[in-house]
């Protein structure tokens, strides 16, 4: 199996570009995490290309692993973020390789993919939010849509006083017919949580995201048991072991990990297949339309436990301008509520080469100066079986 040669990076603050290229010449494109791309690009040719280079690129989720225990030290986050850059990078050059989408590769096929519309925007009046979400989805066909309840990790203070409670039946009347989801990005307690819990059951919202502090397993296992209402989580969890006690103590009813965050396609789908053993459905996370929302895409067109629809973020140039003109062509049409993975191999998009053009560049290169004294021992010691 040929090996690693080269990484490049292409980056500005928000998004980094992974371009791996094999010894025979193989190509592949990915990405790291968004927002603080330009530390993660830092990271990513520090801690992630001198493992990576010379290393085969047949079994993406072993050296993803590898990686994970020559970095044990750096667990969390940025190690995740940089990772994603190169599994994605890999799972690209491996569809492309095979004349395949990335999907095909893991069970799935190209097609169609339900997607519900996903406000980011707090700072809205519920009359103005209700209006705008029942013109999106009469526009563009969406069948179910979220909406944003409390303040981000607000400690039960809301966005302003009685948002909350007047955005819920604004948006849940204004959406009759059509399937709501809310999101309350750790903004309560538990005893707040299920006070509105029991408000979004009364109006039919469906799938109750985030009702408390994330990184509180034991608050959100007790307010997934108060409610009836499906309570979902875990997009910003990155640690695998986590993850396995998340789905144990079942703290949530629909798991959602982010591929990005968690480190690229091969974590993603460790954690989607344990929580198929736990007979839990998988809504990843997916907030903007970078490359995470085209991965998500694939994975979920392959997994047997996937949620009801994809995360599809309708903010558009003035919420995130930094999402302008990333690719060629628009791999994210809406058709009928509907986002469709295409026959064309790999991710099945190209990175637009004008805005490579205006990114910073940095490459690690196999053989050359590429990674610290400590990676090239680890490398050598691993490569003489000691
Ligand atoms: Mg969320």
């Amino acid at each position: 199996m040929t090996s690693l040669s080269r990484l490049d990076t292409f980056h500005n603050e928000f998004v980094c570009f992974v371009k791996a290229t094999a010894e025979d010449g193989a190509v592949g494109w990915g990405q790291t995490s968004s927002y603080n791309a330009d530390i993660t690009a830092a990271v990513f040719h520090r801690q992630i290309a001198p493992w990576a280079l010379g290393q085969p690129v047949g079994d993406i989720a072993a050296l993803v692993n590898r990686i994970e225990r020559a970095e044990h030290k750096y667990p969390g986050s940025y190690r995740s973020r940089a990772l994603a850059g190169l599994d994605t990078a890999l799972w690209d050059m491996a569809g492309r390789r095979a004349g395949l989408p990335v999907t095909a590769l893991i069970g799935g096929s190209a097609g169609a993919l339900r997607a519900y519309a996903s406000s980011m925007l707090r700072d809205i009046t519920p009359e103005a939010e209700a209006e705008r979400l029942k013109r999106i989805c009469g526009e563009q066909g969406f069948t179910a849509a979220k909406f944003r309840i409390g303040a981000e990790c607000g400690q039960d203070v809301d966005q302003w006083p009685g948002r909350t409670e007047a955005v819920i039946p604004a948006v849940t009347q204004a959406l009759a017919g059509i399937d709501t989801l809310a999101d309350a990005n750790s903004g309560f307690s538990v005893a707040r949580a299920v006070q509105v819990g029991r408000m979004l059951q009364d109006h039919g919202v469906g799938h109750y995201e985030e009702p408390v502090a994330w990184w509180d397993l034991e608050a959100t296992q007790a307010v997934t048991q108060a409610l009836e209402i499906d309570v979902a989580g875990g997009e910003q969890e990155c640690d695998l072991a986590t993850w396995k006690r998340l789905i144990a103590m079942r703290a949530v009813d629909v798991v959602q990990p982010d591929v990005m965050y968690l480190g690229g396609l091969s974590n993603t789908l460790k954690v989607a297949g344990w929580a198929a053993q736990a007979g839990l459905p998988c809504t990843p996370h997916a907030a903007n339309l970078g490359l995470v929302t085209l991965c998500t895409m694939h994975l979920m067109r392959a997994l047997p436990n996937a949620g009801k629809y994809l995360e599809f973020s309708i903010e558009g140039d003035d919420y995130y301008p930094w999402q302008r003109e990333l690719f060629l062509g628009d791999p994210y049409a809406v058709t009928d509520g509907q986002l469709h993975v295409s026959e064309a191999p790999g991710w099945g998009v190209e990175v637009n080469p004008a805005w490579l053009e205006r990114a910073e560049h940095r490459a690690s290169v196999f053989g050359e100066d590429a990674g610290s004294d400590y990676a090239r021992l680890y490398n050598a010691t691993i490569a003489k079986g000691l």
